[in-house]
């Protein structure tokens, strides 16, 4: 590779990889090759060494307007399931080649029926051709802004090449899960707005969803029985979990001090906790903060009073981005900790291109959760519908509440009786193979050697 910047950088924090930069011909000791505008004479002398190669052609051939161009990734098994057969729409204008296939090539991914993607094989490695430019990333940039309909074509061939070269020490994902949340709604009446409960729960039924509804503790002062009963019948459709305190603007994006934060979380978890108990409705203790913002005391706040993670939209991490120095890979791993908290991303259920979000969700192992506003039931249930029957083609979607998607927030890896978990949330629940002797546990969140204590829990570890 050539001039790395920033966005080498970020894929060492995502994968098992360091970059090199290294003069061409000169290949020694590398385990897979970028060639930033390569050519293929430039790519035969990679594969001759018996190594995978990864080329930017973007200097050459027919250029495509990209704006408003669909994407067609094809059948290849070199993509992971749900991505296959899959057209998407590109909502930025970017210099796109057309990459010509030789004869023993497949074509993984075409823009307007032209190949953009091409992928080969000699002596055994992988050789990846792309007529799409690399994300430009600037110093402070965030990938994740890189990565959505405008851009996601750039970064997917990369992105898989460090997949397949990394498999060997790849861990393996939870399945896709999934739940859509709507902001507001309480349990005061059988409806909220445009949501019917009853009906809902029925429609989530008949078409494989789960919603979940973030209340306002504040609310939490009236149940009204048969609601509260329909959501104890129903849990595998219909749960709640938490949206804010008061529900005033910016609730949690204020600046507090570190008491003042405290003191608001543990009032939110207490009106929560005499919820369930007057209605007998499991919450999850996951915050869906209203309006977005939400500052680095207040998620402090929000760990020391028990809650599990937070459920936070795109236009939330700019936010941060401008409170915080965190890692500029937000927004790509399965969740981030943030000051302590874990961070869920989510995004609008109304939005256009929700194909392409809840496909790179899924790519990225993150769960997928459209959320809205009771506003987008005003129609009807048709959108719920849409997106569900979307999601439910994309293989083994587990729906479920947001206790459970942040419970299953993890992934393993195993060897021999050794069973290795990499911990995504701050609480999991982890099903031990019989046959596992030892459990290793990582929590990346604990940078340089930091200690934490270890809540046990229920464990019935040996
Ligand atoms: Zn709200």
């Amino acid at each position: 590779m050539e001039d790395s910047g920033a966005l080498f950088g970020l894929l060492e924090s995502l994968f098992p990889v360091r970059f090199e930069s290294r003069s061409k011909n000169d290949y020694d000791g590398l385990a897979g090759v970028v060639l930033m505008h390569g050519d293929r004479d430039a790519a035969n002398q990679v594969s001759d060494l018996g190594l995978p190669v990864f080329v930017v052609l973007h200097d050459e051939g027919t250029r495509i307007p990209s704006e408003g161009a669909k994407v067609t990734l094809t059948h290849n098994s070199v993509l992971p399931r749900p991505m296959r057969g899959q057209t998407l729409e590109v909502r930025e204008s970017l210099e796109v080649a057309i990459v010509a296939a030789r004869t023993d090539e497949v074509v993984v991914a075409t823009m307007q029926g032209e190949p953009i993607w091409v992928l080969g094989w000699r002596g055994g490695a992988a050789r990846h051709f792309v007529g799409t430019p690399l994300p430009a990333l600037a110093g402070k940039d965030f990938l994740y802004e890189h990565v959505n309909d405008k851009q996601f074509i750039c970064f997917l061939p990369l992105i898989q090449f460090l997949r397949d070269l990394t498999a060997a020490d790849a861990w393996t994902p939870p399945p896709i899960r999934a739940s859509f949340i709507f902001d507001d709604p309480n349990l005061h009446w059988k409806r909220y707005g445009h949501v019917d409960y009853r009906e809902m729960a029925r429609h989530a039924e008949k078409h494989n969803y789960h919603a979940a509804f973030a209340t306002v503790p504040l609310d939490a002062w009236f149940v009204h029985r048969d609601t509260a009963d329909l959501f104890r019948e129903n849990k595998a459709r219909l749960s709640l979990l938490v949206h804010g305190n008061n529900h005033i603007r910016s609730e949690l994006g204020r600046s507090f001090s570190e008491e003042e934060a405290l003191a608001l979380a543990a009032q939110a978890l207490r009106r929560i906790a005499w919820l369930e108990r007057r209605s007998g409705v499991e919450v999850s203790y996951v915050m869906a903060p209203p309006h977005g913002p939400c500052s680095e005391a207040m998620m402090r706040g929000m760990v020391r009073v028990g809650f599990e993670a937070a459920c936070i939209s795109q236009g939330w991490l700019r936010e941060l981005r401008r409170e915080s120095d965190c890692r500029s890979r937000i927004g790509l791993a399965m969740s981030e900790n943030v000051a302590g908290l874990h961070l869920i991303p989510r995004f609008g259920m109304s939005s256009r291109n929700f194909r392409t979000r809840i496909l790179l969700a899924a790519y990225l192992d993150q769960p997928v959760i459209p959320a809205g506003h009771h506003e987008d039931a005003a129609n009807g249930l048709e959108l719920l519908e849409q997106l569900a029957s979307f999601l439910n083609t994309l293989g083994d979607v587990h729906w479920m509440d947001m206790k459970s998607i942040v419970r299953s927030n993890f992934s393993t890896r195993r060897e021999k009786e050794v069973l290795y978990v990499k911990m995504f949330s701050r609480i999991i629940r982890l099903k031990v193979p019989e046959e596992v002797k030892q459990v290793c546990i990582e929590r990346p969140w604990l940078d340089g050697g930091a200690a934490e204590r270890f809540p046990m829990g229920k464990s019935r570890l040996r």
